[in-house]
């Protein structure tokens, strides 16, 4: 039996999670749903020096937000915990002297200020000092040391770290899902720390052990961990473990230039870059899709569309049919360039797909706040007028105001379609209106449209005044629909005062 598809999202809590965080997450998520399989949530904190409060709570928030929940994590056991690195601390000594042992890792006893020592005078020969297969039987290690003597110092409590013993001239041959076949000579790489002496794993030993301990089957992350794969394949094997597959995805590029997307690109290019608000410890203010209007759906459908396609034209996906259809191999290898107007024309294909009631209670807010009372089906019919206007709710009031007030004044470049024999026409239309009674939309227009055909007066000539009446500019939906709402009495009120001001 094939193995259970088991992928998991593994952030280190160092601050809040950038969109492209948010895109690892999503593809690993649909990859899981695709294959019923597992997506799990596993916080990295094993580097204490950048651990920032709020941040792993921030990441379980964000990704409930965009409603693509972990199945198992923090708070949501599934028999392979604890799901926090710094929760496993104990876990790992034993796997660094399980390399030790068997010859694949060894002591370093320099300290860091021997290390600096060289770089300098590496440095000042205009090399880059490496610590590798080239220096290592020549610093201060194990690998020159009697059993006796490595004891003896760590038992004094010297500073040590553990180092991965690279293999010297192999050449490797990666896999990777989206990259194809990559070879790697191991003279490239340097030896690694692996374990440090407080007790502490780094990153690649960590890494290694638990997704071979919580039986991941494919590991699916950002490119610039691509560095890294010829170590963590050398790890697997170390260990003689089989390695789960890997898929490197495209970075996320500025809008402009071919650099990547950074953390600090968002509110410098006026468009947020995380999920959700975040507050630096500066006591400045980062700002996210969710503060800033956008919709989970639509944030979820322009990130997948972020280094994938379906091969087809279509560009509106559900969740649902985003599972069903993604596929690692149509992952791209070239960089995926953030589009802000795209993200915002998702945002407006969704936001008209609203329920109306859900509307409502935003616009309400807005009503609210400006002391206007209505009720709660007339917003609501309001909203399903407008909504596929709008990109955002705080859209809605400017897109419907004139249904909760009249035109305080009219749009000057409309004025030009009041003319001199306006007046007289408005005068006839009030009285075909007062002599209408059933105001709906449909019958209003019939009536309207009856009285002008019967009386040879072209369309514009009535139509454009009253909008500029009723709504004091040429835009809005369709004219009757908001006769229609505001009913009779207003909208004669509104033409009388047309007819008095312009
Ligand atoms: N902790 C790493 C990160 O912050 C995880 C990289 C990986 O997925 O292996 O992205």
């Amino acid at each position: 039996m094939p193995k259970q598809v088991r992928v998991r999202f593994a952030p280190s809590p160092t601050g809040p999670l950038h969109i492209g965080g948010v895109r690892t997450a999503l593809f690993n998520y649909l990859f899981a749903k695709k294959h019923g399989g597992v997506f799990y949530l596993r916080i990295e904190d094993t580097d204490q020096n950048r651990f920032v409060p709020g941040a792993e709570e921030y990441i379980i928030e964000a990704l409930n937000w965009l409603g693509i929940p972990f199945d198992e994590g923090i708070g949501k056991e599934g028999g392979f915990g604890p799901y926090r690195q710094s929760e496993r601390k104990a876990i790992y000594s034993a796997y660094a002297d399980e390399l030790i042992n068997s010859g694949w890792a060894y002591y370093a006893f320099d300290t860091p200020e021997a290390l600096d020592e060289l770089r300098k005078q590496d440095e000042a020969e205009g090399k880059t000092f490496i610590y590798n297969h080239t220096n290592r039987e020549k610093l201060d290690t194990s690998l020159v040391l009697s059993k006796e003597e490595v004891q003896k110092r760590i038992d004094a409590g010297e500073h040590y770290v553990i180092r991965f013993k690279t293999p010297v001239g192999e050449t490797l041959h990666l896999k990777d899902i989206i990259r194809g076949d990559i070879k790697f000579e191991t003279n490239l790489l340097d030896d690694k720390v692996l374990f440090k002496s407080d007790g502490m794993p780094t990153y690649h030993l960590a890494n290694i052990v638990d997704d071979h301990l919580m039986e991941t089957t494919h590991v699916i992350r950002g490119e610039e961990w691509l560095p890294s794969l010829p170590l963590h394949e050398l790890l697997y094997k170390a260990f003689g473990w089989e390695a789960p597959q890997f898929a490197h995805l495209p970075l996320i590029l500025k809008p402009v230039g071919n650099g990547k997307l950074s953390k600090r690109d968002g509110d410098k290019l006026g468009f947020p870059v995380f999920p959700l608000e975040w507050k630096n410890p500066d006591g400045t203010t980062s700002s996210g899709y969710r503060e800033n209007g956008f919709l989970p759906e639509a944030v979820i459908n322009f990130l997948a569309l972020l280094g994938w396609n379906s091969g087809t034209d279509q560009e509106l996906f559900t969740l649902d049919e985003l599972v069903q259809l993604f596929d690692l191999e149509r992952v791209h290898k070239a960089g995926a360039k953030f589009d802000p107007e795209k993200n915002k024309w998702f945002n407006h294909q969704y936001f008209g797909r609203q329920n109306n009631e859900v509307l409502a209670k935003e616009l309400s807010h807005v009503l609210l706040e400006k002391g206007i009372n209505k009720p709660v089906e007339y917003i609501t019919e309001v909203v399903g007028l407008v909504k596929e206007r709008a990109t955002f709710a705080s859209e809605l009031w400017d897109l419907s105001d004139y249904f909760f007030q009249a035109p305080a004044s009219y749009d000057e470049k409309a004025v030009k379609n009041w003319k001199p024999e306006t007046a007289e026409l408005m005068e006839q239309l009030i009285t075909v209106l007062n002599n209408t009674l059933d105001f709906s939309s449909a019958n209003v227009e019939t009536t309207v449209k009856a009285w002008m055909e019967e009386n040879s007066i072209g369309m514009g000539k009535v139509m454009q005044p009253l909008r500029l009446s009723l709504v004091g500019a040429m835009k809005g939906p369709h004219l009757f629909d908001i006769i229609a709402l505001i009913g009779k009495e207003e909208t004669i009120a509104r033409i009388r005062k047309a007819m008095e001001t312009l």
